[in-house]
């Protein structure tokens, strides 16, 4: 059988995918089984920041696989105390404590936040309630779908969680009005990726900052997406100027090469765990501790920052440009940007559909946004030549 028929006879039925069958890549661009090359738009949603199968983070991974891959964190090894160091030292932090999937770093910092109201706030034993915001996307785990507003990713799973409350995104009255004695903290996507590129007023970020510290609530801002160079400052939270209590990274933290997630804080809130309270098999393991340092290493080396924000002004000035009746808005920041259809054009996917023959991989989000996020390796031609491709298929 050919693959996609393997696929469809063996595989679980949760996916959709546009039928391009990959089958290697490099950099920016990707090939299909026929040979037929790709320019990769999504960057698998920016879990390639640093580019495709990038040769130092390959190295990395190879190198490590052949002196020792997974100890459990039963005993120590020697390649997490350099990862904790790079990671404390680039966000600025205390502690690093290391997960693999980006729903496990949120699952990780619900835990932390409840212990340390119960600990640290004086929160009645089983009152701790978190605050997150409507149109959220932190991941796929039970306890995250129940707190998630879109239907699909609910109906079905159910029994959830408690102790969770939703508020308007954007809007920080709303969560000034919400933070009381027994909230733990409130959640947040500095920009709502998975919502549709959601950027909210200027100041909501700084408000959430100002009422958490005042009621003595933790603000965590799951990065996973919007951090490592994606919107053109190292970190999305930075655009508002304020420091969170608790970040969540993912994604490009291993340049693609394997997953692994991390939670920062400060001593004062990480250390409400102690011995037993948490873990994971895989979590820390040497390869994913030097596939990160890599992959972190690269994105300094490359200066990918500079470069998402300069082309992603360039990339934003040029498809807020594009006269298309059925273009309602161009938003984002960085090389982060949602061209929002009407709803007239027929839904996004059709026109990621018609990209993909023009040789551009772009994934539609919520139906009417194509997100427009390639590699941060991505060079100033290539980029015109996307937009230029987005620009045909948009004016067709
Ligand atoms: C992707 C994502 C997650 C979940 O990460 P997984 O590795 O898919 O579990 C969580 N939060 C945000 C903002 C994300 O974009």
């Amino acid at each position: 059988m050919k693959p996609m028929d393997l696929e469809e006879r063996y595989g679980a039925r949760n996916y959709a995918p546009l039928d391009i069958m990959i089958e290697r890549a490099e950099g920016v661009w990707v090939w299909d089984v026929q040979g037929r090359r790709y320019l990769d738009c999504l960057a698998a949603y920016s879990a390639v920041n640093q580019g495709h199968c990038h040769p130092k983070i390959v190295a990395a991974l190879v190198e490590q696989s052949r002196k020792v891959a997974v100890t459990s964190r039963a005993f120590r090894n020697a390649e997490l105390g350099a990862f904790f160091r790079d990671v404390c030292e680039l966000t600025g932090y205390e502690r690093a404590l290391p997960m693999n999937t980006g729903a496990e770093a949120v699952e990780t910092a619900i835990k932390l936040a409840r212990k340390w109201a119960y600990t640290r706030k004086g929160v009645e034993p089983g009152k701790a309630e978190i605050l997150t915001f409507a149109n959220n996307f932190h991941g796929r785990t039970t306890t995250i779908v129940g707190f998630s507003s879109e239907q699909q990713y609910r109906d079905g799973f159910g029994p959830f969680a408690p102790g969770f409350e939703l508020l308007p995104f954007g809007d920080g009255a709303a969560a000034r009005a919400a933070v009381g004695p027994d909230t733990a903290a409130v959640l947040v996507e500095p920009i709502q990726g998975e919502g549709g590129i959601i950027v909210p007023p200027d100041g909501f970020l700084a408000e959430l900052r100002e009422v958490c510290s005042e009621r003595n609530a933790l603000l965590i801002v799951d990065e996973i997406q919007s951090g490592l160079g994606r919107t053109g400052t190292m970190f999305a939270h930075e655009h508002d100027g304020i420091r969170p209590d608790v970040m969540l990274l993912g994604k490009a933290l291993s340049g693609g090469l394997y997953p692994v997630s991390v939670v920062v804080a400060d001593a004062a809130v990480m250390d409400v765990f102690q011995p037993g309270d948490h873990g994971s098999t895989y979590g820390g393991n040497p390869v994913g501790a030097a596939v990160a340092r890599a992959a972190l290493a690269v994105l300094q080396e490359e200066r990918l920052v500079e470069k998402s924000a300069r082309l992603g002004e360039h990339a934003l000035r040029r498809l807020q440009g594009i006269e298309a009746p059925q273009v309602r808005e161009v938003r984002g920041r960085g090389l982060w940007i949602g061209i929002e259809l009407d709803e007239s054009a027929g839904g996004a996917r059709s026109t990621c559909e018609r990209l993909a023959e023009r040789g551009l991989l772009c994934k539609e989000t919520h139906d009417h946004v194509i997100r427009f996020a390639p590699p941060l390796v991505i060079g100033r031609e290539e980029l015109d030549w996307a937009i230029d491709r987005i620009e045909e298929v948009l004016t067709a």
